[in-house]
């Protein structure tokens, strides 16, 4: 299922080659691949220059069917992740200080490479994970970029024990389980009115649930916004302690209206996470191997790629949306 048009706001059906494994190179069978706000900001032309025509997706879940020459850390048959971060140049100056994620040449799984609502996907095997074997490769698929991206905009707020977390999709309600975890208090903010949202928030560990809009009983020591609104960020950080660190975890947000300098005042930050390096995911699938999270998903056959974005774009889906070729 391929966007074969800038902004064309749906997939169309594409016959395409089965792909082969060129040096340093993976193709998998894919098993599952995760349906991210991301793919939806790539379908609905909200971010620059995607390769046309593109696959999208890139929370794969995949079988190696071959291997190209010098590949060591997977063989045929092996179950692998295929993440947001498709390849980094390995020289550049983020790149030699583990900051891969910003890498200026780095390329993206179903943006600028083709990723994961296919049958079939090719990946850099350096830039593919094993994945823990207590997830189905359903359930496995969210952790690729829900919760990895979510786990890196998590790590980002800091040590505070009250967390705020607006938008309650896929990456909220793996992170409220990490955060439980290690000891932490989550509030939870949605629409209002969401009351799947905010059922689910509560049932994943969140001590509150509410309106994005409401303040929350006790004033926070962090946020993140998953939500791409930009309003929430004063809203947030009005809700935050001095010090009070929130966290723009999207691609891609609204404008964000000004405020007055008082809300931002007493060493309050705001900061945007942008992609993952493969430490992350490293670090965060071995937590989810420890933890182990539940992560909630609604499948759909790969031909109902436009519905499941559909259901996305229109807040239908709690949780995370799957797809299953
Ligand atoms: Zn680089
Ligand atoms: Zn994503």
């Amino acid at each position: 299922m391929a966007l074969t048009r800038f902004g064309a706001g749906r997939l169309e059906p594409v016959e395409m080659a089965t792909p082969g494994a060129a040096a340093g190179e993976i193709v998998v069978r894919v098993l599952a691949c995760g349906v991210c706000r991301t793919d939806l900001h790539v379908v609905d032309g909200e971010l620059p220059h995607p390769a046309i025509p593109i696959v999208p997706g890139h929370e794969i879940v995949g079988r190696v069917e071959s291997v190209g020459a010098g590949v060591t850390t997977c063989a045929p048959g092996d179950r692998v992740g295929i993440p947001w971060l498709a390849w980094s140049c390995g020289v550049c100056a983020f790149c030699t200080t583990g900051r891969e994620n910003l890498c200026p040449r780095a390329r993206y799984t179903g943006y600028q490479v083709n990723g994961g609502y296919a049958q079939y996907a090719v990946a850099q095997a350096a830039f593919c994970f094993p994945l823990p074997s207590a997830y189905d490769d359903e359930h496995a698929a969210p952790l690729l970029c829900a919760g990895l991206i979510g786990y890196r905009a998590y790590r980002m707020a800091g040590p505070g024990t009250r967390m705020g977390i607006y938008g309650f999709g896929a990456a909220a309600h793996i992170v409220t389980q990490v955060a439980v975890h290690q000891g932490r208090e989550v509030y939870a903010f949605t629409s209002a009115g969401d009351t799947g949202a905010m059922r689910l928030a509560r049932e994943v560990g969140a001590v509150w649930a509410g309106a994005s809009n409401e303040p929350p009983p006790a004033p926070l020591d962090s946020a993140i916004i998953f939500a791409p609104v930009g309003a929430l960020v004063p809203e947030a950080l009005s809700r935050t302690l001095p010090g009070g660190v929130v966290v723009c975890a999207g691609i891609h947000m609204s404008d964000i209206p000004s405020f007055p300098y008082n809300l931002l005042w007493e060493e309050r930050i705001v900061r945007s996470v942008a992609n993952l390096t493969r430490a992350d995911a490293t670090e965060f699938l071995s937590l989810a191997a420890d933890v182990p999270l539940r992560t909630h998903v609604r499948t759909y056959a790969l031909a109902d790629a436009n519905r499941a974005l559909g259901d996305l774009r229109d807040r239908r889906v709690t949780g995370a949306a799957v797809l299953v070729p």
